[in-house]
């Protein structure tokens, strides 16, 4: 006796072609041929994919006939090798529906909260989640490493590189960071000269002086610089959501007295160093780079090297061509004169 053929609906045909269009990458005609197909991504047979995506069996050549091939050279037959996403990817995706389904309004009433009460974060549910998460949150270490740092040109005076350690709070009013509160002393590091002068300038200015320091050897450094659209395994959903969905790295106008936007980072800060750990690595909201933050005695271990010099931040606007307008910063945007003073014309390097 033959079965009956199952007959499906033209919106189940067309759900049964998303859920196997998520599992695609580019394909071979994107990959190196040299002697051969070299995959620079997973890949397999069309019919693998249908099976993982449960598409059953009677209706797999219909929705094969339907699946647009990321690379656009389809439609594909189900024994042609596909390219596919890396788990990691396919991770990012879940974890991102996952997330807007049921934790982002957590959050958000998390960041309410905090405006209200600073100082009470710990009391509220999610909050108390962090603090308890901070352990399984990445990590990472420094070990001869060299970082740089930058300062406004504000006068003639040509700065030295003691300029440009920790300040000491007892002599010099300490300003509210992302990672630090008023009056609490830290070292902040750029990973690269450009980024640190970008860190630096105000609206319109290009240059500032930058000092470049090597870290000898710092251990336990939160990581929050987790890479774009990637999802390691095992990372508990809430760090996902913090390191993946922006409120880290908020954009903050420096010049409002009032940044909300530091208020979950900083509370992470203090969870960070309740734990023991000595700094965190976080990426910026200015430029493509890394950023480092010493804590207390972590930043000793940041050792200046060479003098300080004035440095133009070169290729900081075609850095920020790489992301879409609405992720520029303010000043981006607008006309950039350098704002130096006519006797330092002489000194710039660039
Ligand atoms: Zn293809």
């Amino acid at each position: 006796m033959v079965a009956k053929r199952k007959k499906y609906t033209r919106k189940q045909i067309e759900a049964f072609v998303r859920d196997v269009e998520r599992y695609l990458g580019p394909c071979g005609i994107e990959q190196p041929y040299d002697h051969g197909l070299h995959w620079n991504n997973p890949h397999s047979t069309l019919k693998d994919v249908l099976e993982r995506a449960e598409v059953p069996e009677e209706c797999q050549e219909e929705v094969a006939s339907q699946v647009k091939c990321p690379s656009g050279d389809g439609p594909h037959d189900i024994w042609d090798e596909v390219g596919l996403k890396y788990e990691g990817e396919l991770r990012y995706e879940d974890m991102l529906e996952q997330w807007y389904r049921g934790h982002a309004n957590r959050l958000e009433a998390f960041s309410a909260y905090v405006q209200k009460f600073p100082s009470l974060a710990a009391a509220h549910e999610v909050g108390a989640e962090i603090r308890d998460a901070i352990h399984q949150f990445p990590v990472t270490s420094l070990k001869d490493t060299l970082l740089y740092r930058a300062r406004g040109i504000k006068d003639g005076r040509e700065l030295q590189s003691d300029d440009f350690l920790a300040p000491d709070p007892a002599k010099i009013l300490v300003g509210e960071g992302r990672f630090n509160h008023q009056g609490q002393s830290v070292l902040y590091l750029a990973g690269d000269a450009d980024g640190a002068v970008i860190e630096t300038v105000k609206e319109g200015e290009m240059r500032a002086w930058v000092q470049a320091f090597r870290v000898t050897r710092v251990e336990r450094i939160l990581d929050l610089s987790a890479d774009e659209e990637w999802a390691e395994e095992g990372l508990p959903l809430l760090i996902f959501g913090l390191l993946h969905t922006g409120p880290l790295r908020e954009f903050a106008d420096r010049s409002r007295g009032w940044k909300p936007e530091y208020l979950i980072p900083r509370y992470i800060a203090d969870c960070a160093k309740e734990k023991e750990f000595f700094g965190i690595r976080f990426k910026s909201v200015r430029h493509t780079g890394v950023n480092y933050v010493l804590f207390d005695s972590a930043a000793q271990s940041a050792i200046p090297e060479g003098k300080p010099e004035i440095r133009k931040a070169a290729d900081w606007k075609a850095e920020w061509k790489y992301l879409p307008p609405n992720k520029w910063p303010k000043f981006i945007t607008e006309p950039i004169e350098p704002t130096i003073p006519e006797e330092f014309n002489d000194l710039i390097e660039i």
